[in-house]
């Protein structure tokens, strides 16, 4: 039986997912997601599984899901206005292998670990339970993981471009000059592990300080990430493309001069650490830094 609600005393007998909602409908305290994620718990009835079944199938869905609008735009003439690097589109053999590199590496390398994660979470508390918390709590949460994501991610990504990491680990990323979608993830099994550490590491680490953490703010962040890091891997930019309105955001722009150039733009989802460090990819840091130094003197 699984320990996703306190109390099911007003449950009635019930086998078939159907049944097994319309026993959480009845709860009025829970909105429609949480009725949902309750139910998924309840009929897997066995928690650990559950957790890493729903990991391992959000990682797939959204990932992949994320990754076919742009496989599908690079098809299309008309969005080439748009592309960064636009004599750079990715032929169908470089996009195969891809796909192919990143499956294994789902299947062998992350399809393991996801499965201690429910123990994990309930050694150091983090919840499963409905009702969740509520939304302000979460969008804070959000928040400080992306900002502290971005400094594990700046300061690992500029270390993987030095020497004999480079050309051992991270060069396997750098493949792809003019990167796609489906390039996020295309990188060594060390470079997913260290990076990932960002993404998975920082949630908990922020659990053991504050006690305070559930499962479903973790889900949504790793979709957010995940969303983040295919887009800016995507190749276009577009006039609505985030950074035009959030001018601190990275996006494409910033990513796709770092598979350009190879040297600066180092960060995922902020453009700070490049700007305070001076470390802004290509032509367009060169003349930033170089404004920049003309203002000073
Ligand atoms: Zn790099
Ligand atoms: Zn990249």
């Amino acid at each position: 039986m699984s320990s996703v609600y306190y109390d099911y005393s007003t449950f009635s007998d019930g086998r078939t997912f159907t049944e097994i909602y319309q026993n959480f409908n009845q709860l009025e305290n829970l909105n429609i997601i949480e009725k949902l994620w309750g139910s998924y718990y309840y009929y897997m009835g066995n928690d650990l599984f559950a957790t890493g079944l729903l990991f391992f199938l959000t990682h797939e869905l959204f990932y992949f899901g994320r990754c076919l609008p742009w496989a599908i735009i690079d098809r299309i003439p008309y969005f080439r206005r748009w592309k960064i690097q636009d004599e750079k589109i990715p032929s169908d053999i470089e996009q195969w292998e891809c796909l192919k590199s990143v499956l294994t590496s789902h299947f062998l390398v992350e399809a393991f670990p996801i499965w201690f994660f429910h123990p994990l979470c309930q050694k150091i508390g983090i919840s499963y339970q409905v009702p969740f918390p509520k939304l302000p709590d979460m969008l804070l949460q959000w928040a400080v993981f992306f900002v502290l994501e971005d400094t594990w991610h700046y300061w690992f990504h500029r270390g993987l471009h030095y020497g004999v990491f480079y050309k051992y680990i991270h060069k396997q990323h750098h493949r792809y000059a003019a990167p796609f979608g489906l390039a996020a993830e295309y990188a060594h099994p060390i470079e997913v592990a260290l990076l990932g550490l960002g993404t998975v590491g920082i949630p908990i680490v922020w659990c053991l300080i504050t006690g305070n953490l559930h499962l479903f703010t973790v889900s949504i962040w790793i979709i957010l990430r995940l969303f983040q890091a295919v887009d800016s891997h995507s190749g276009y930019e577009f006039p609505w493309s985030l950074h035009n309105f959030l001018p601190f955001w990275a996006g494409a722009d910033h990513h796709d001069e770092h598979h350009h150039y190879f040297i600066g733009g180092y960060s995922s989802s902020f453009r700070w650490w490049d700007y305070v460090l001076g470390t802004e990819a290509g032509p367009k840091g060169k003349k930033l830094r170089e404004d920049r130094y003309k203002k000073q003197i």
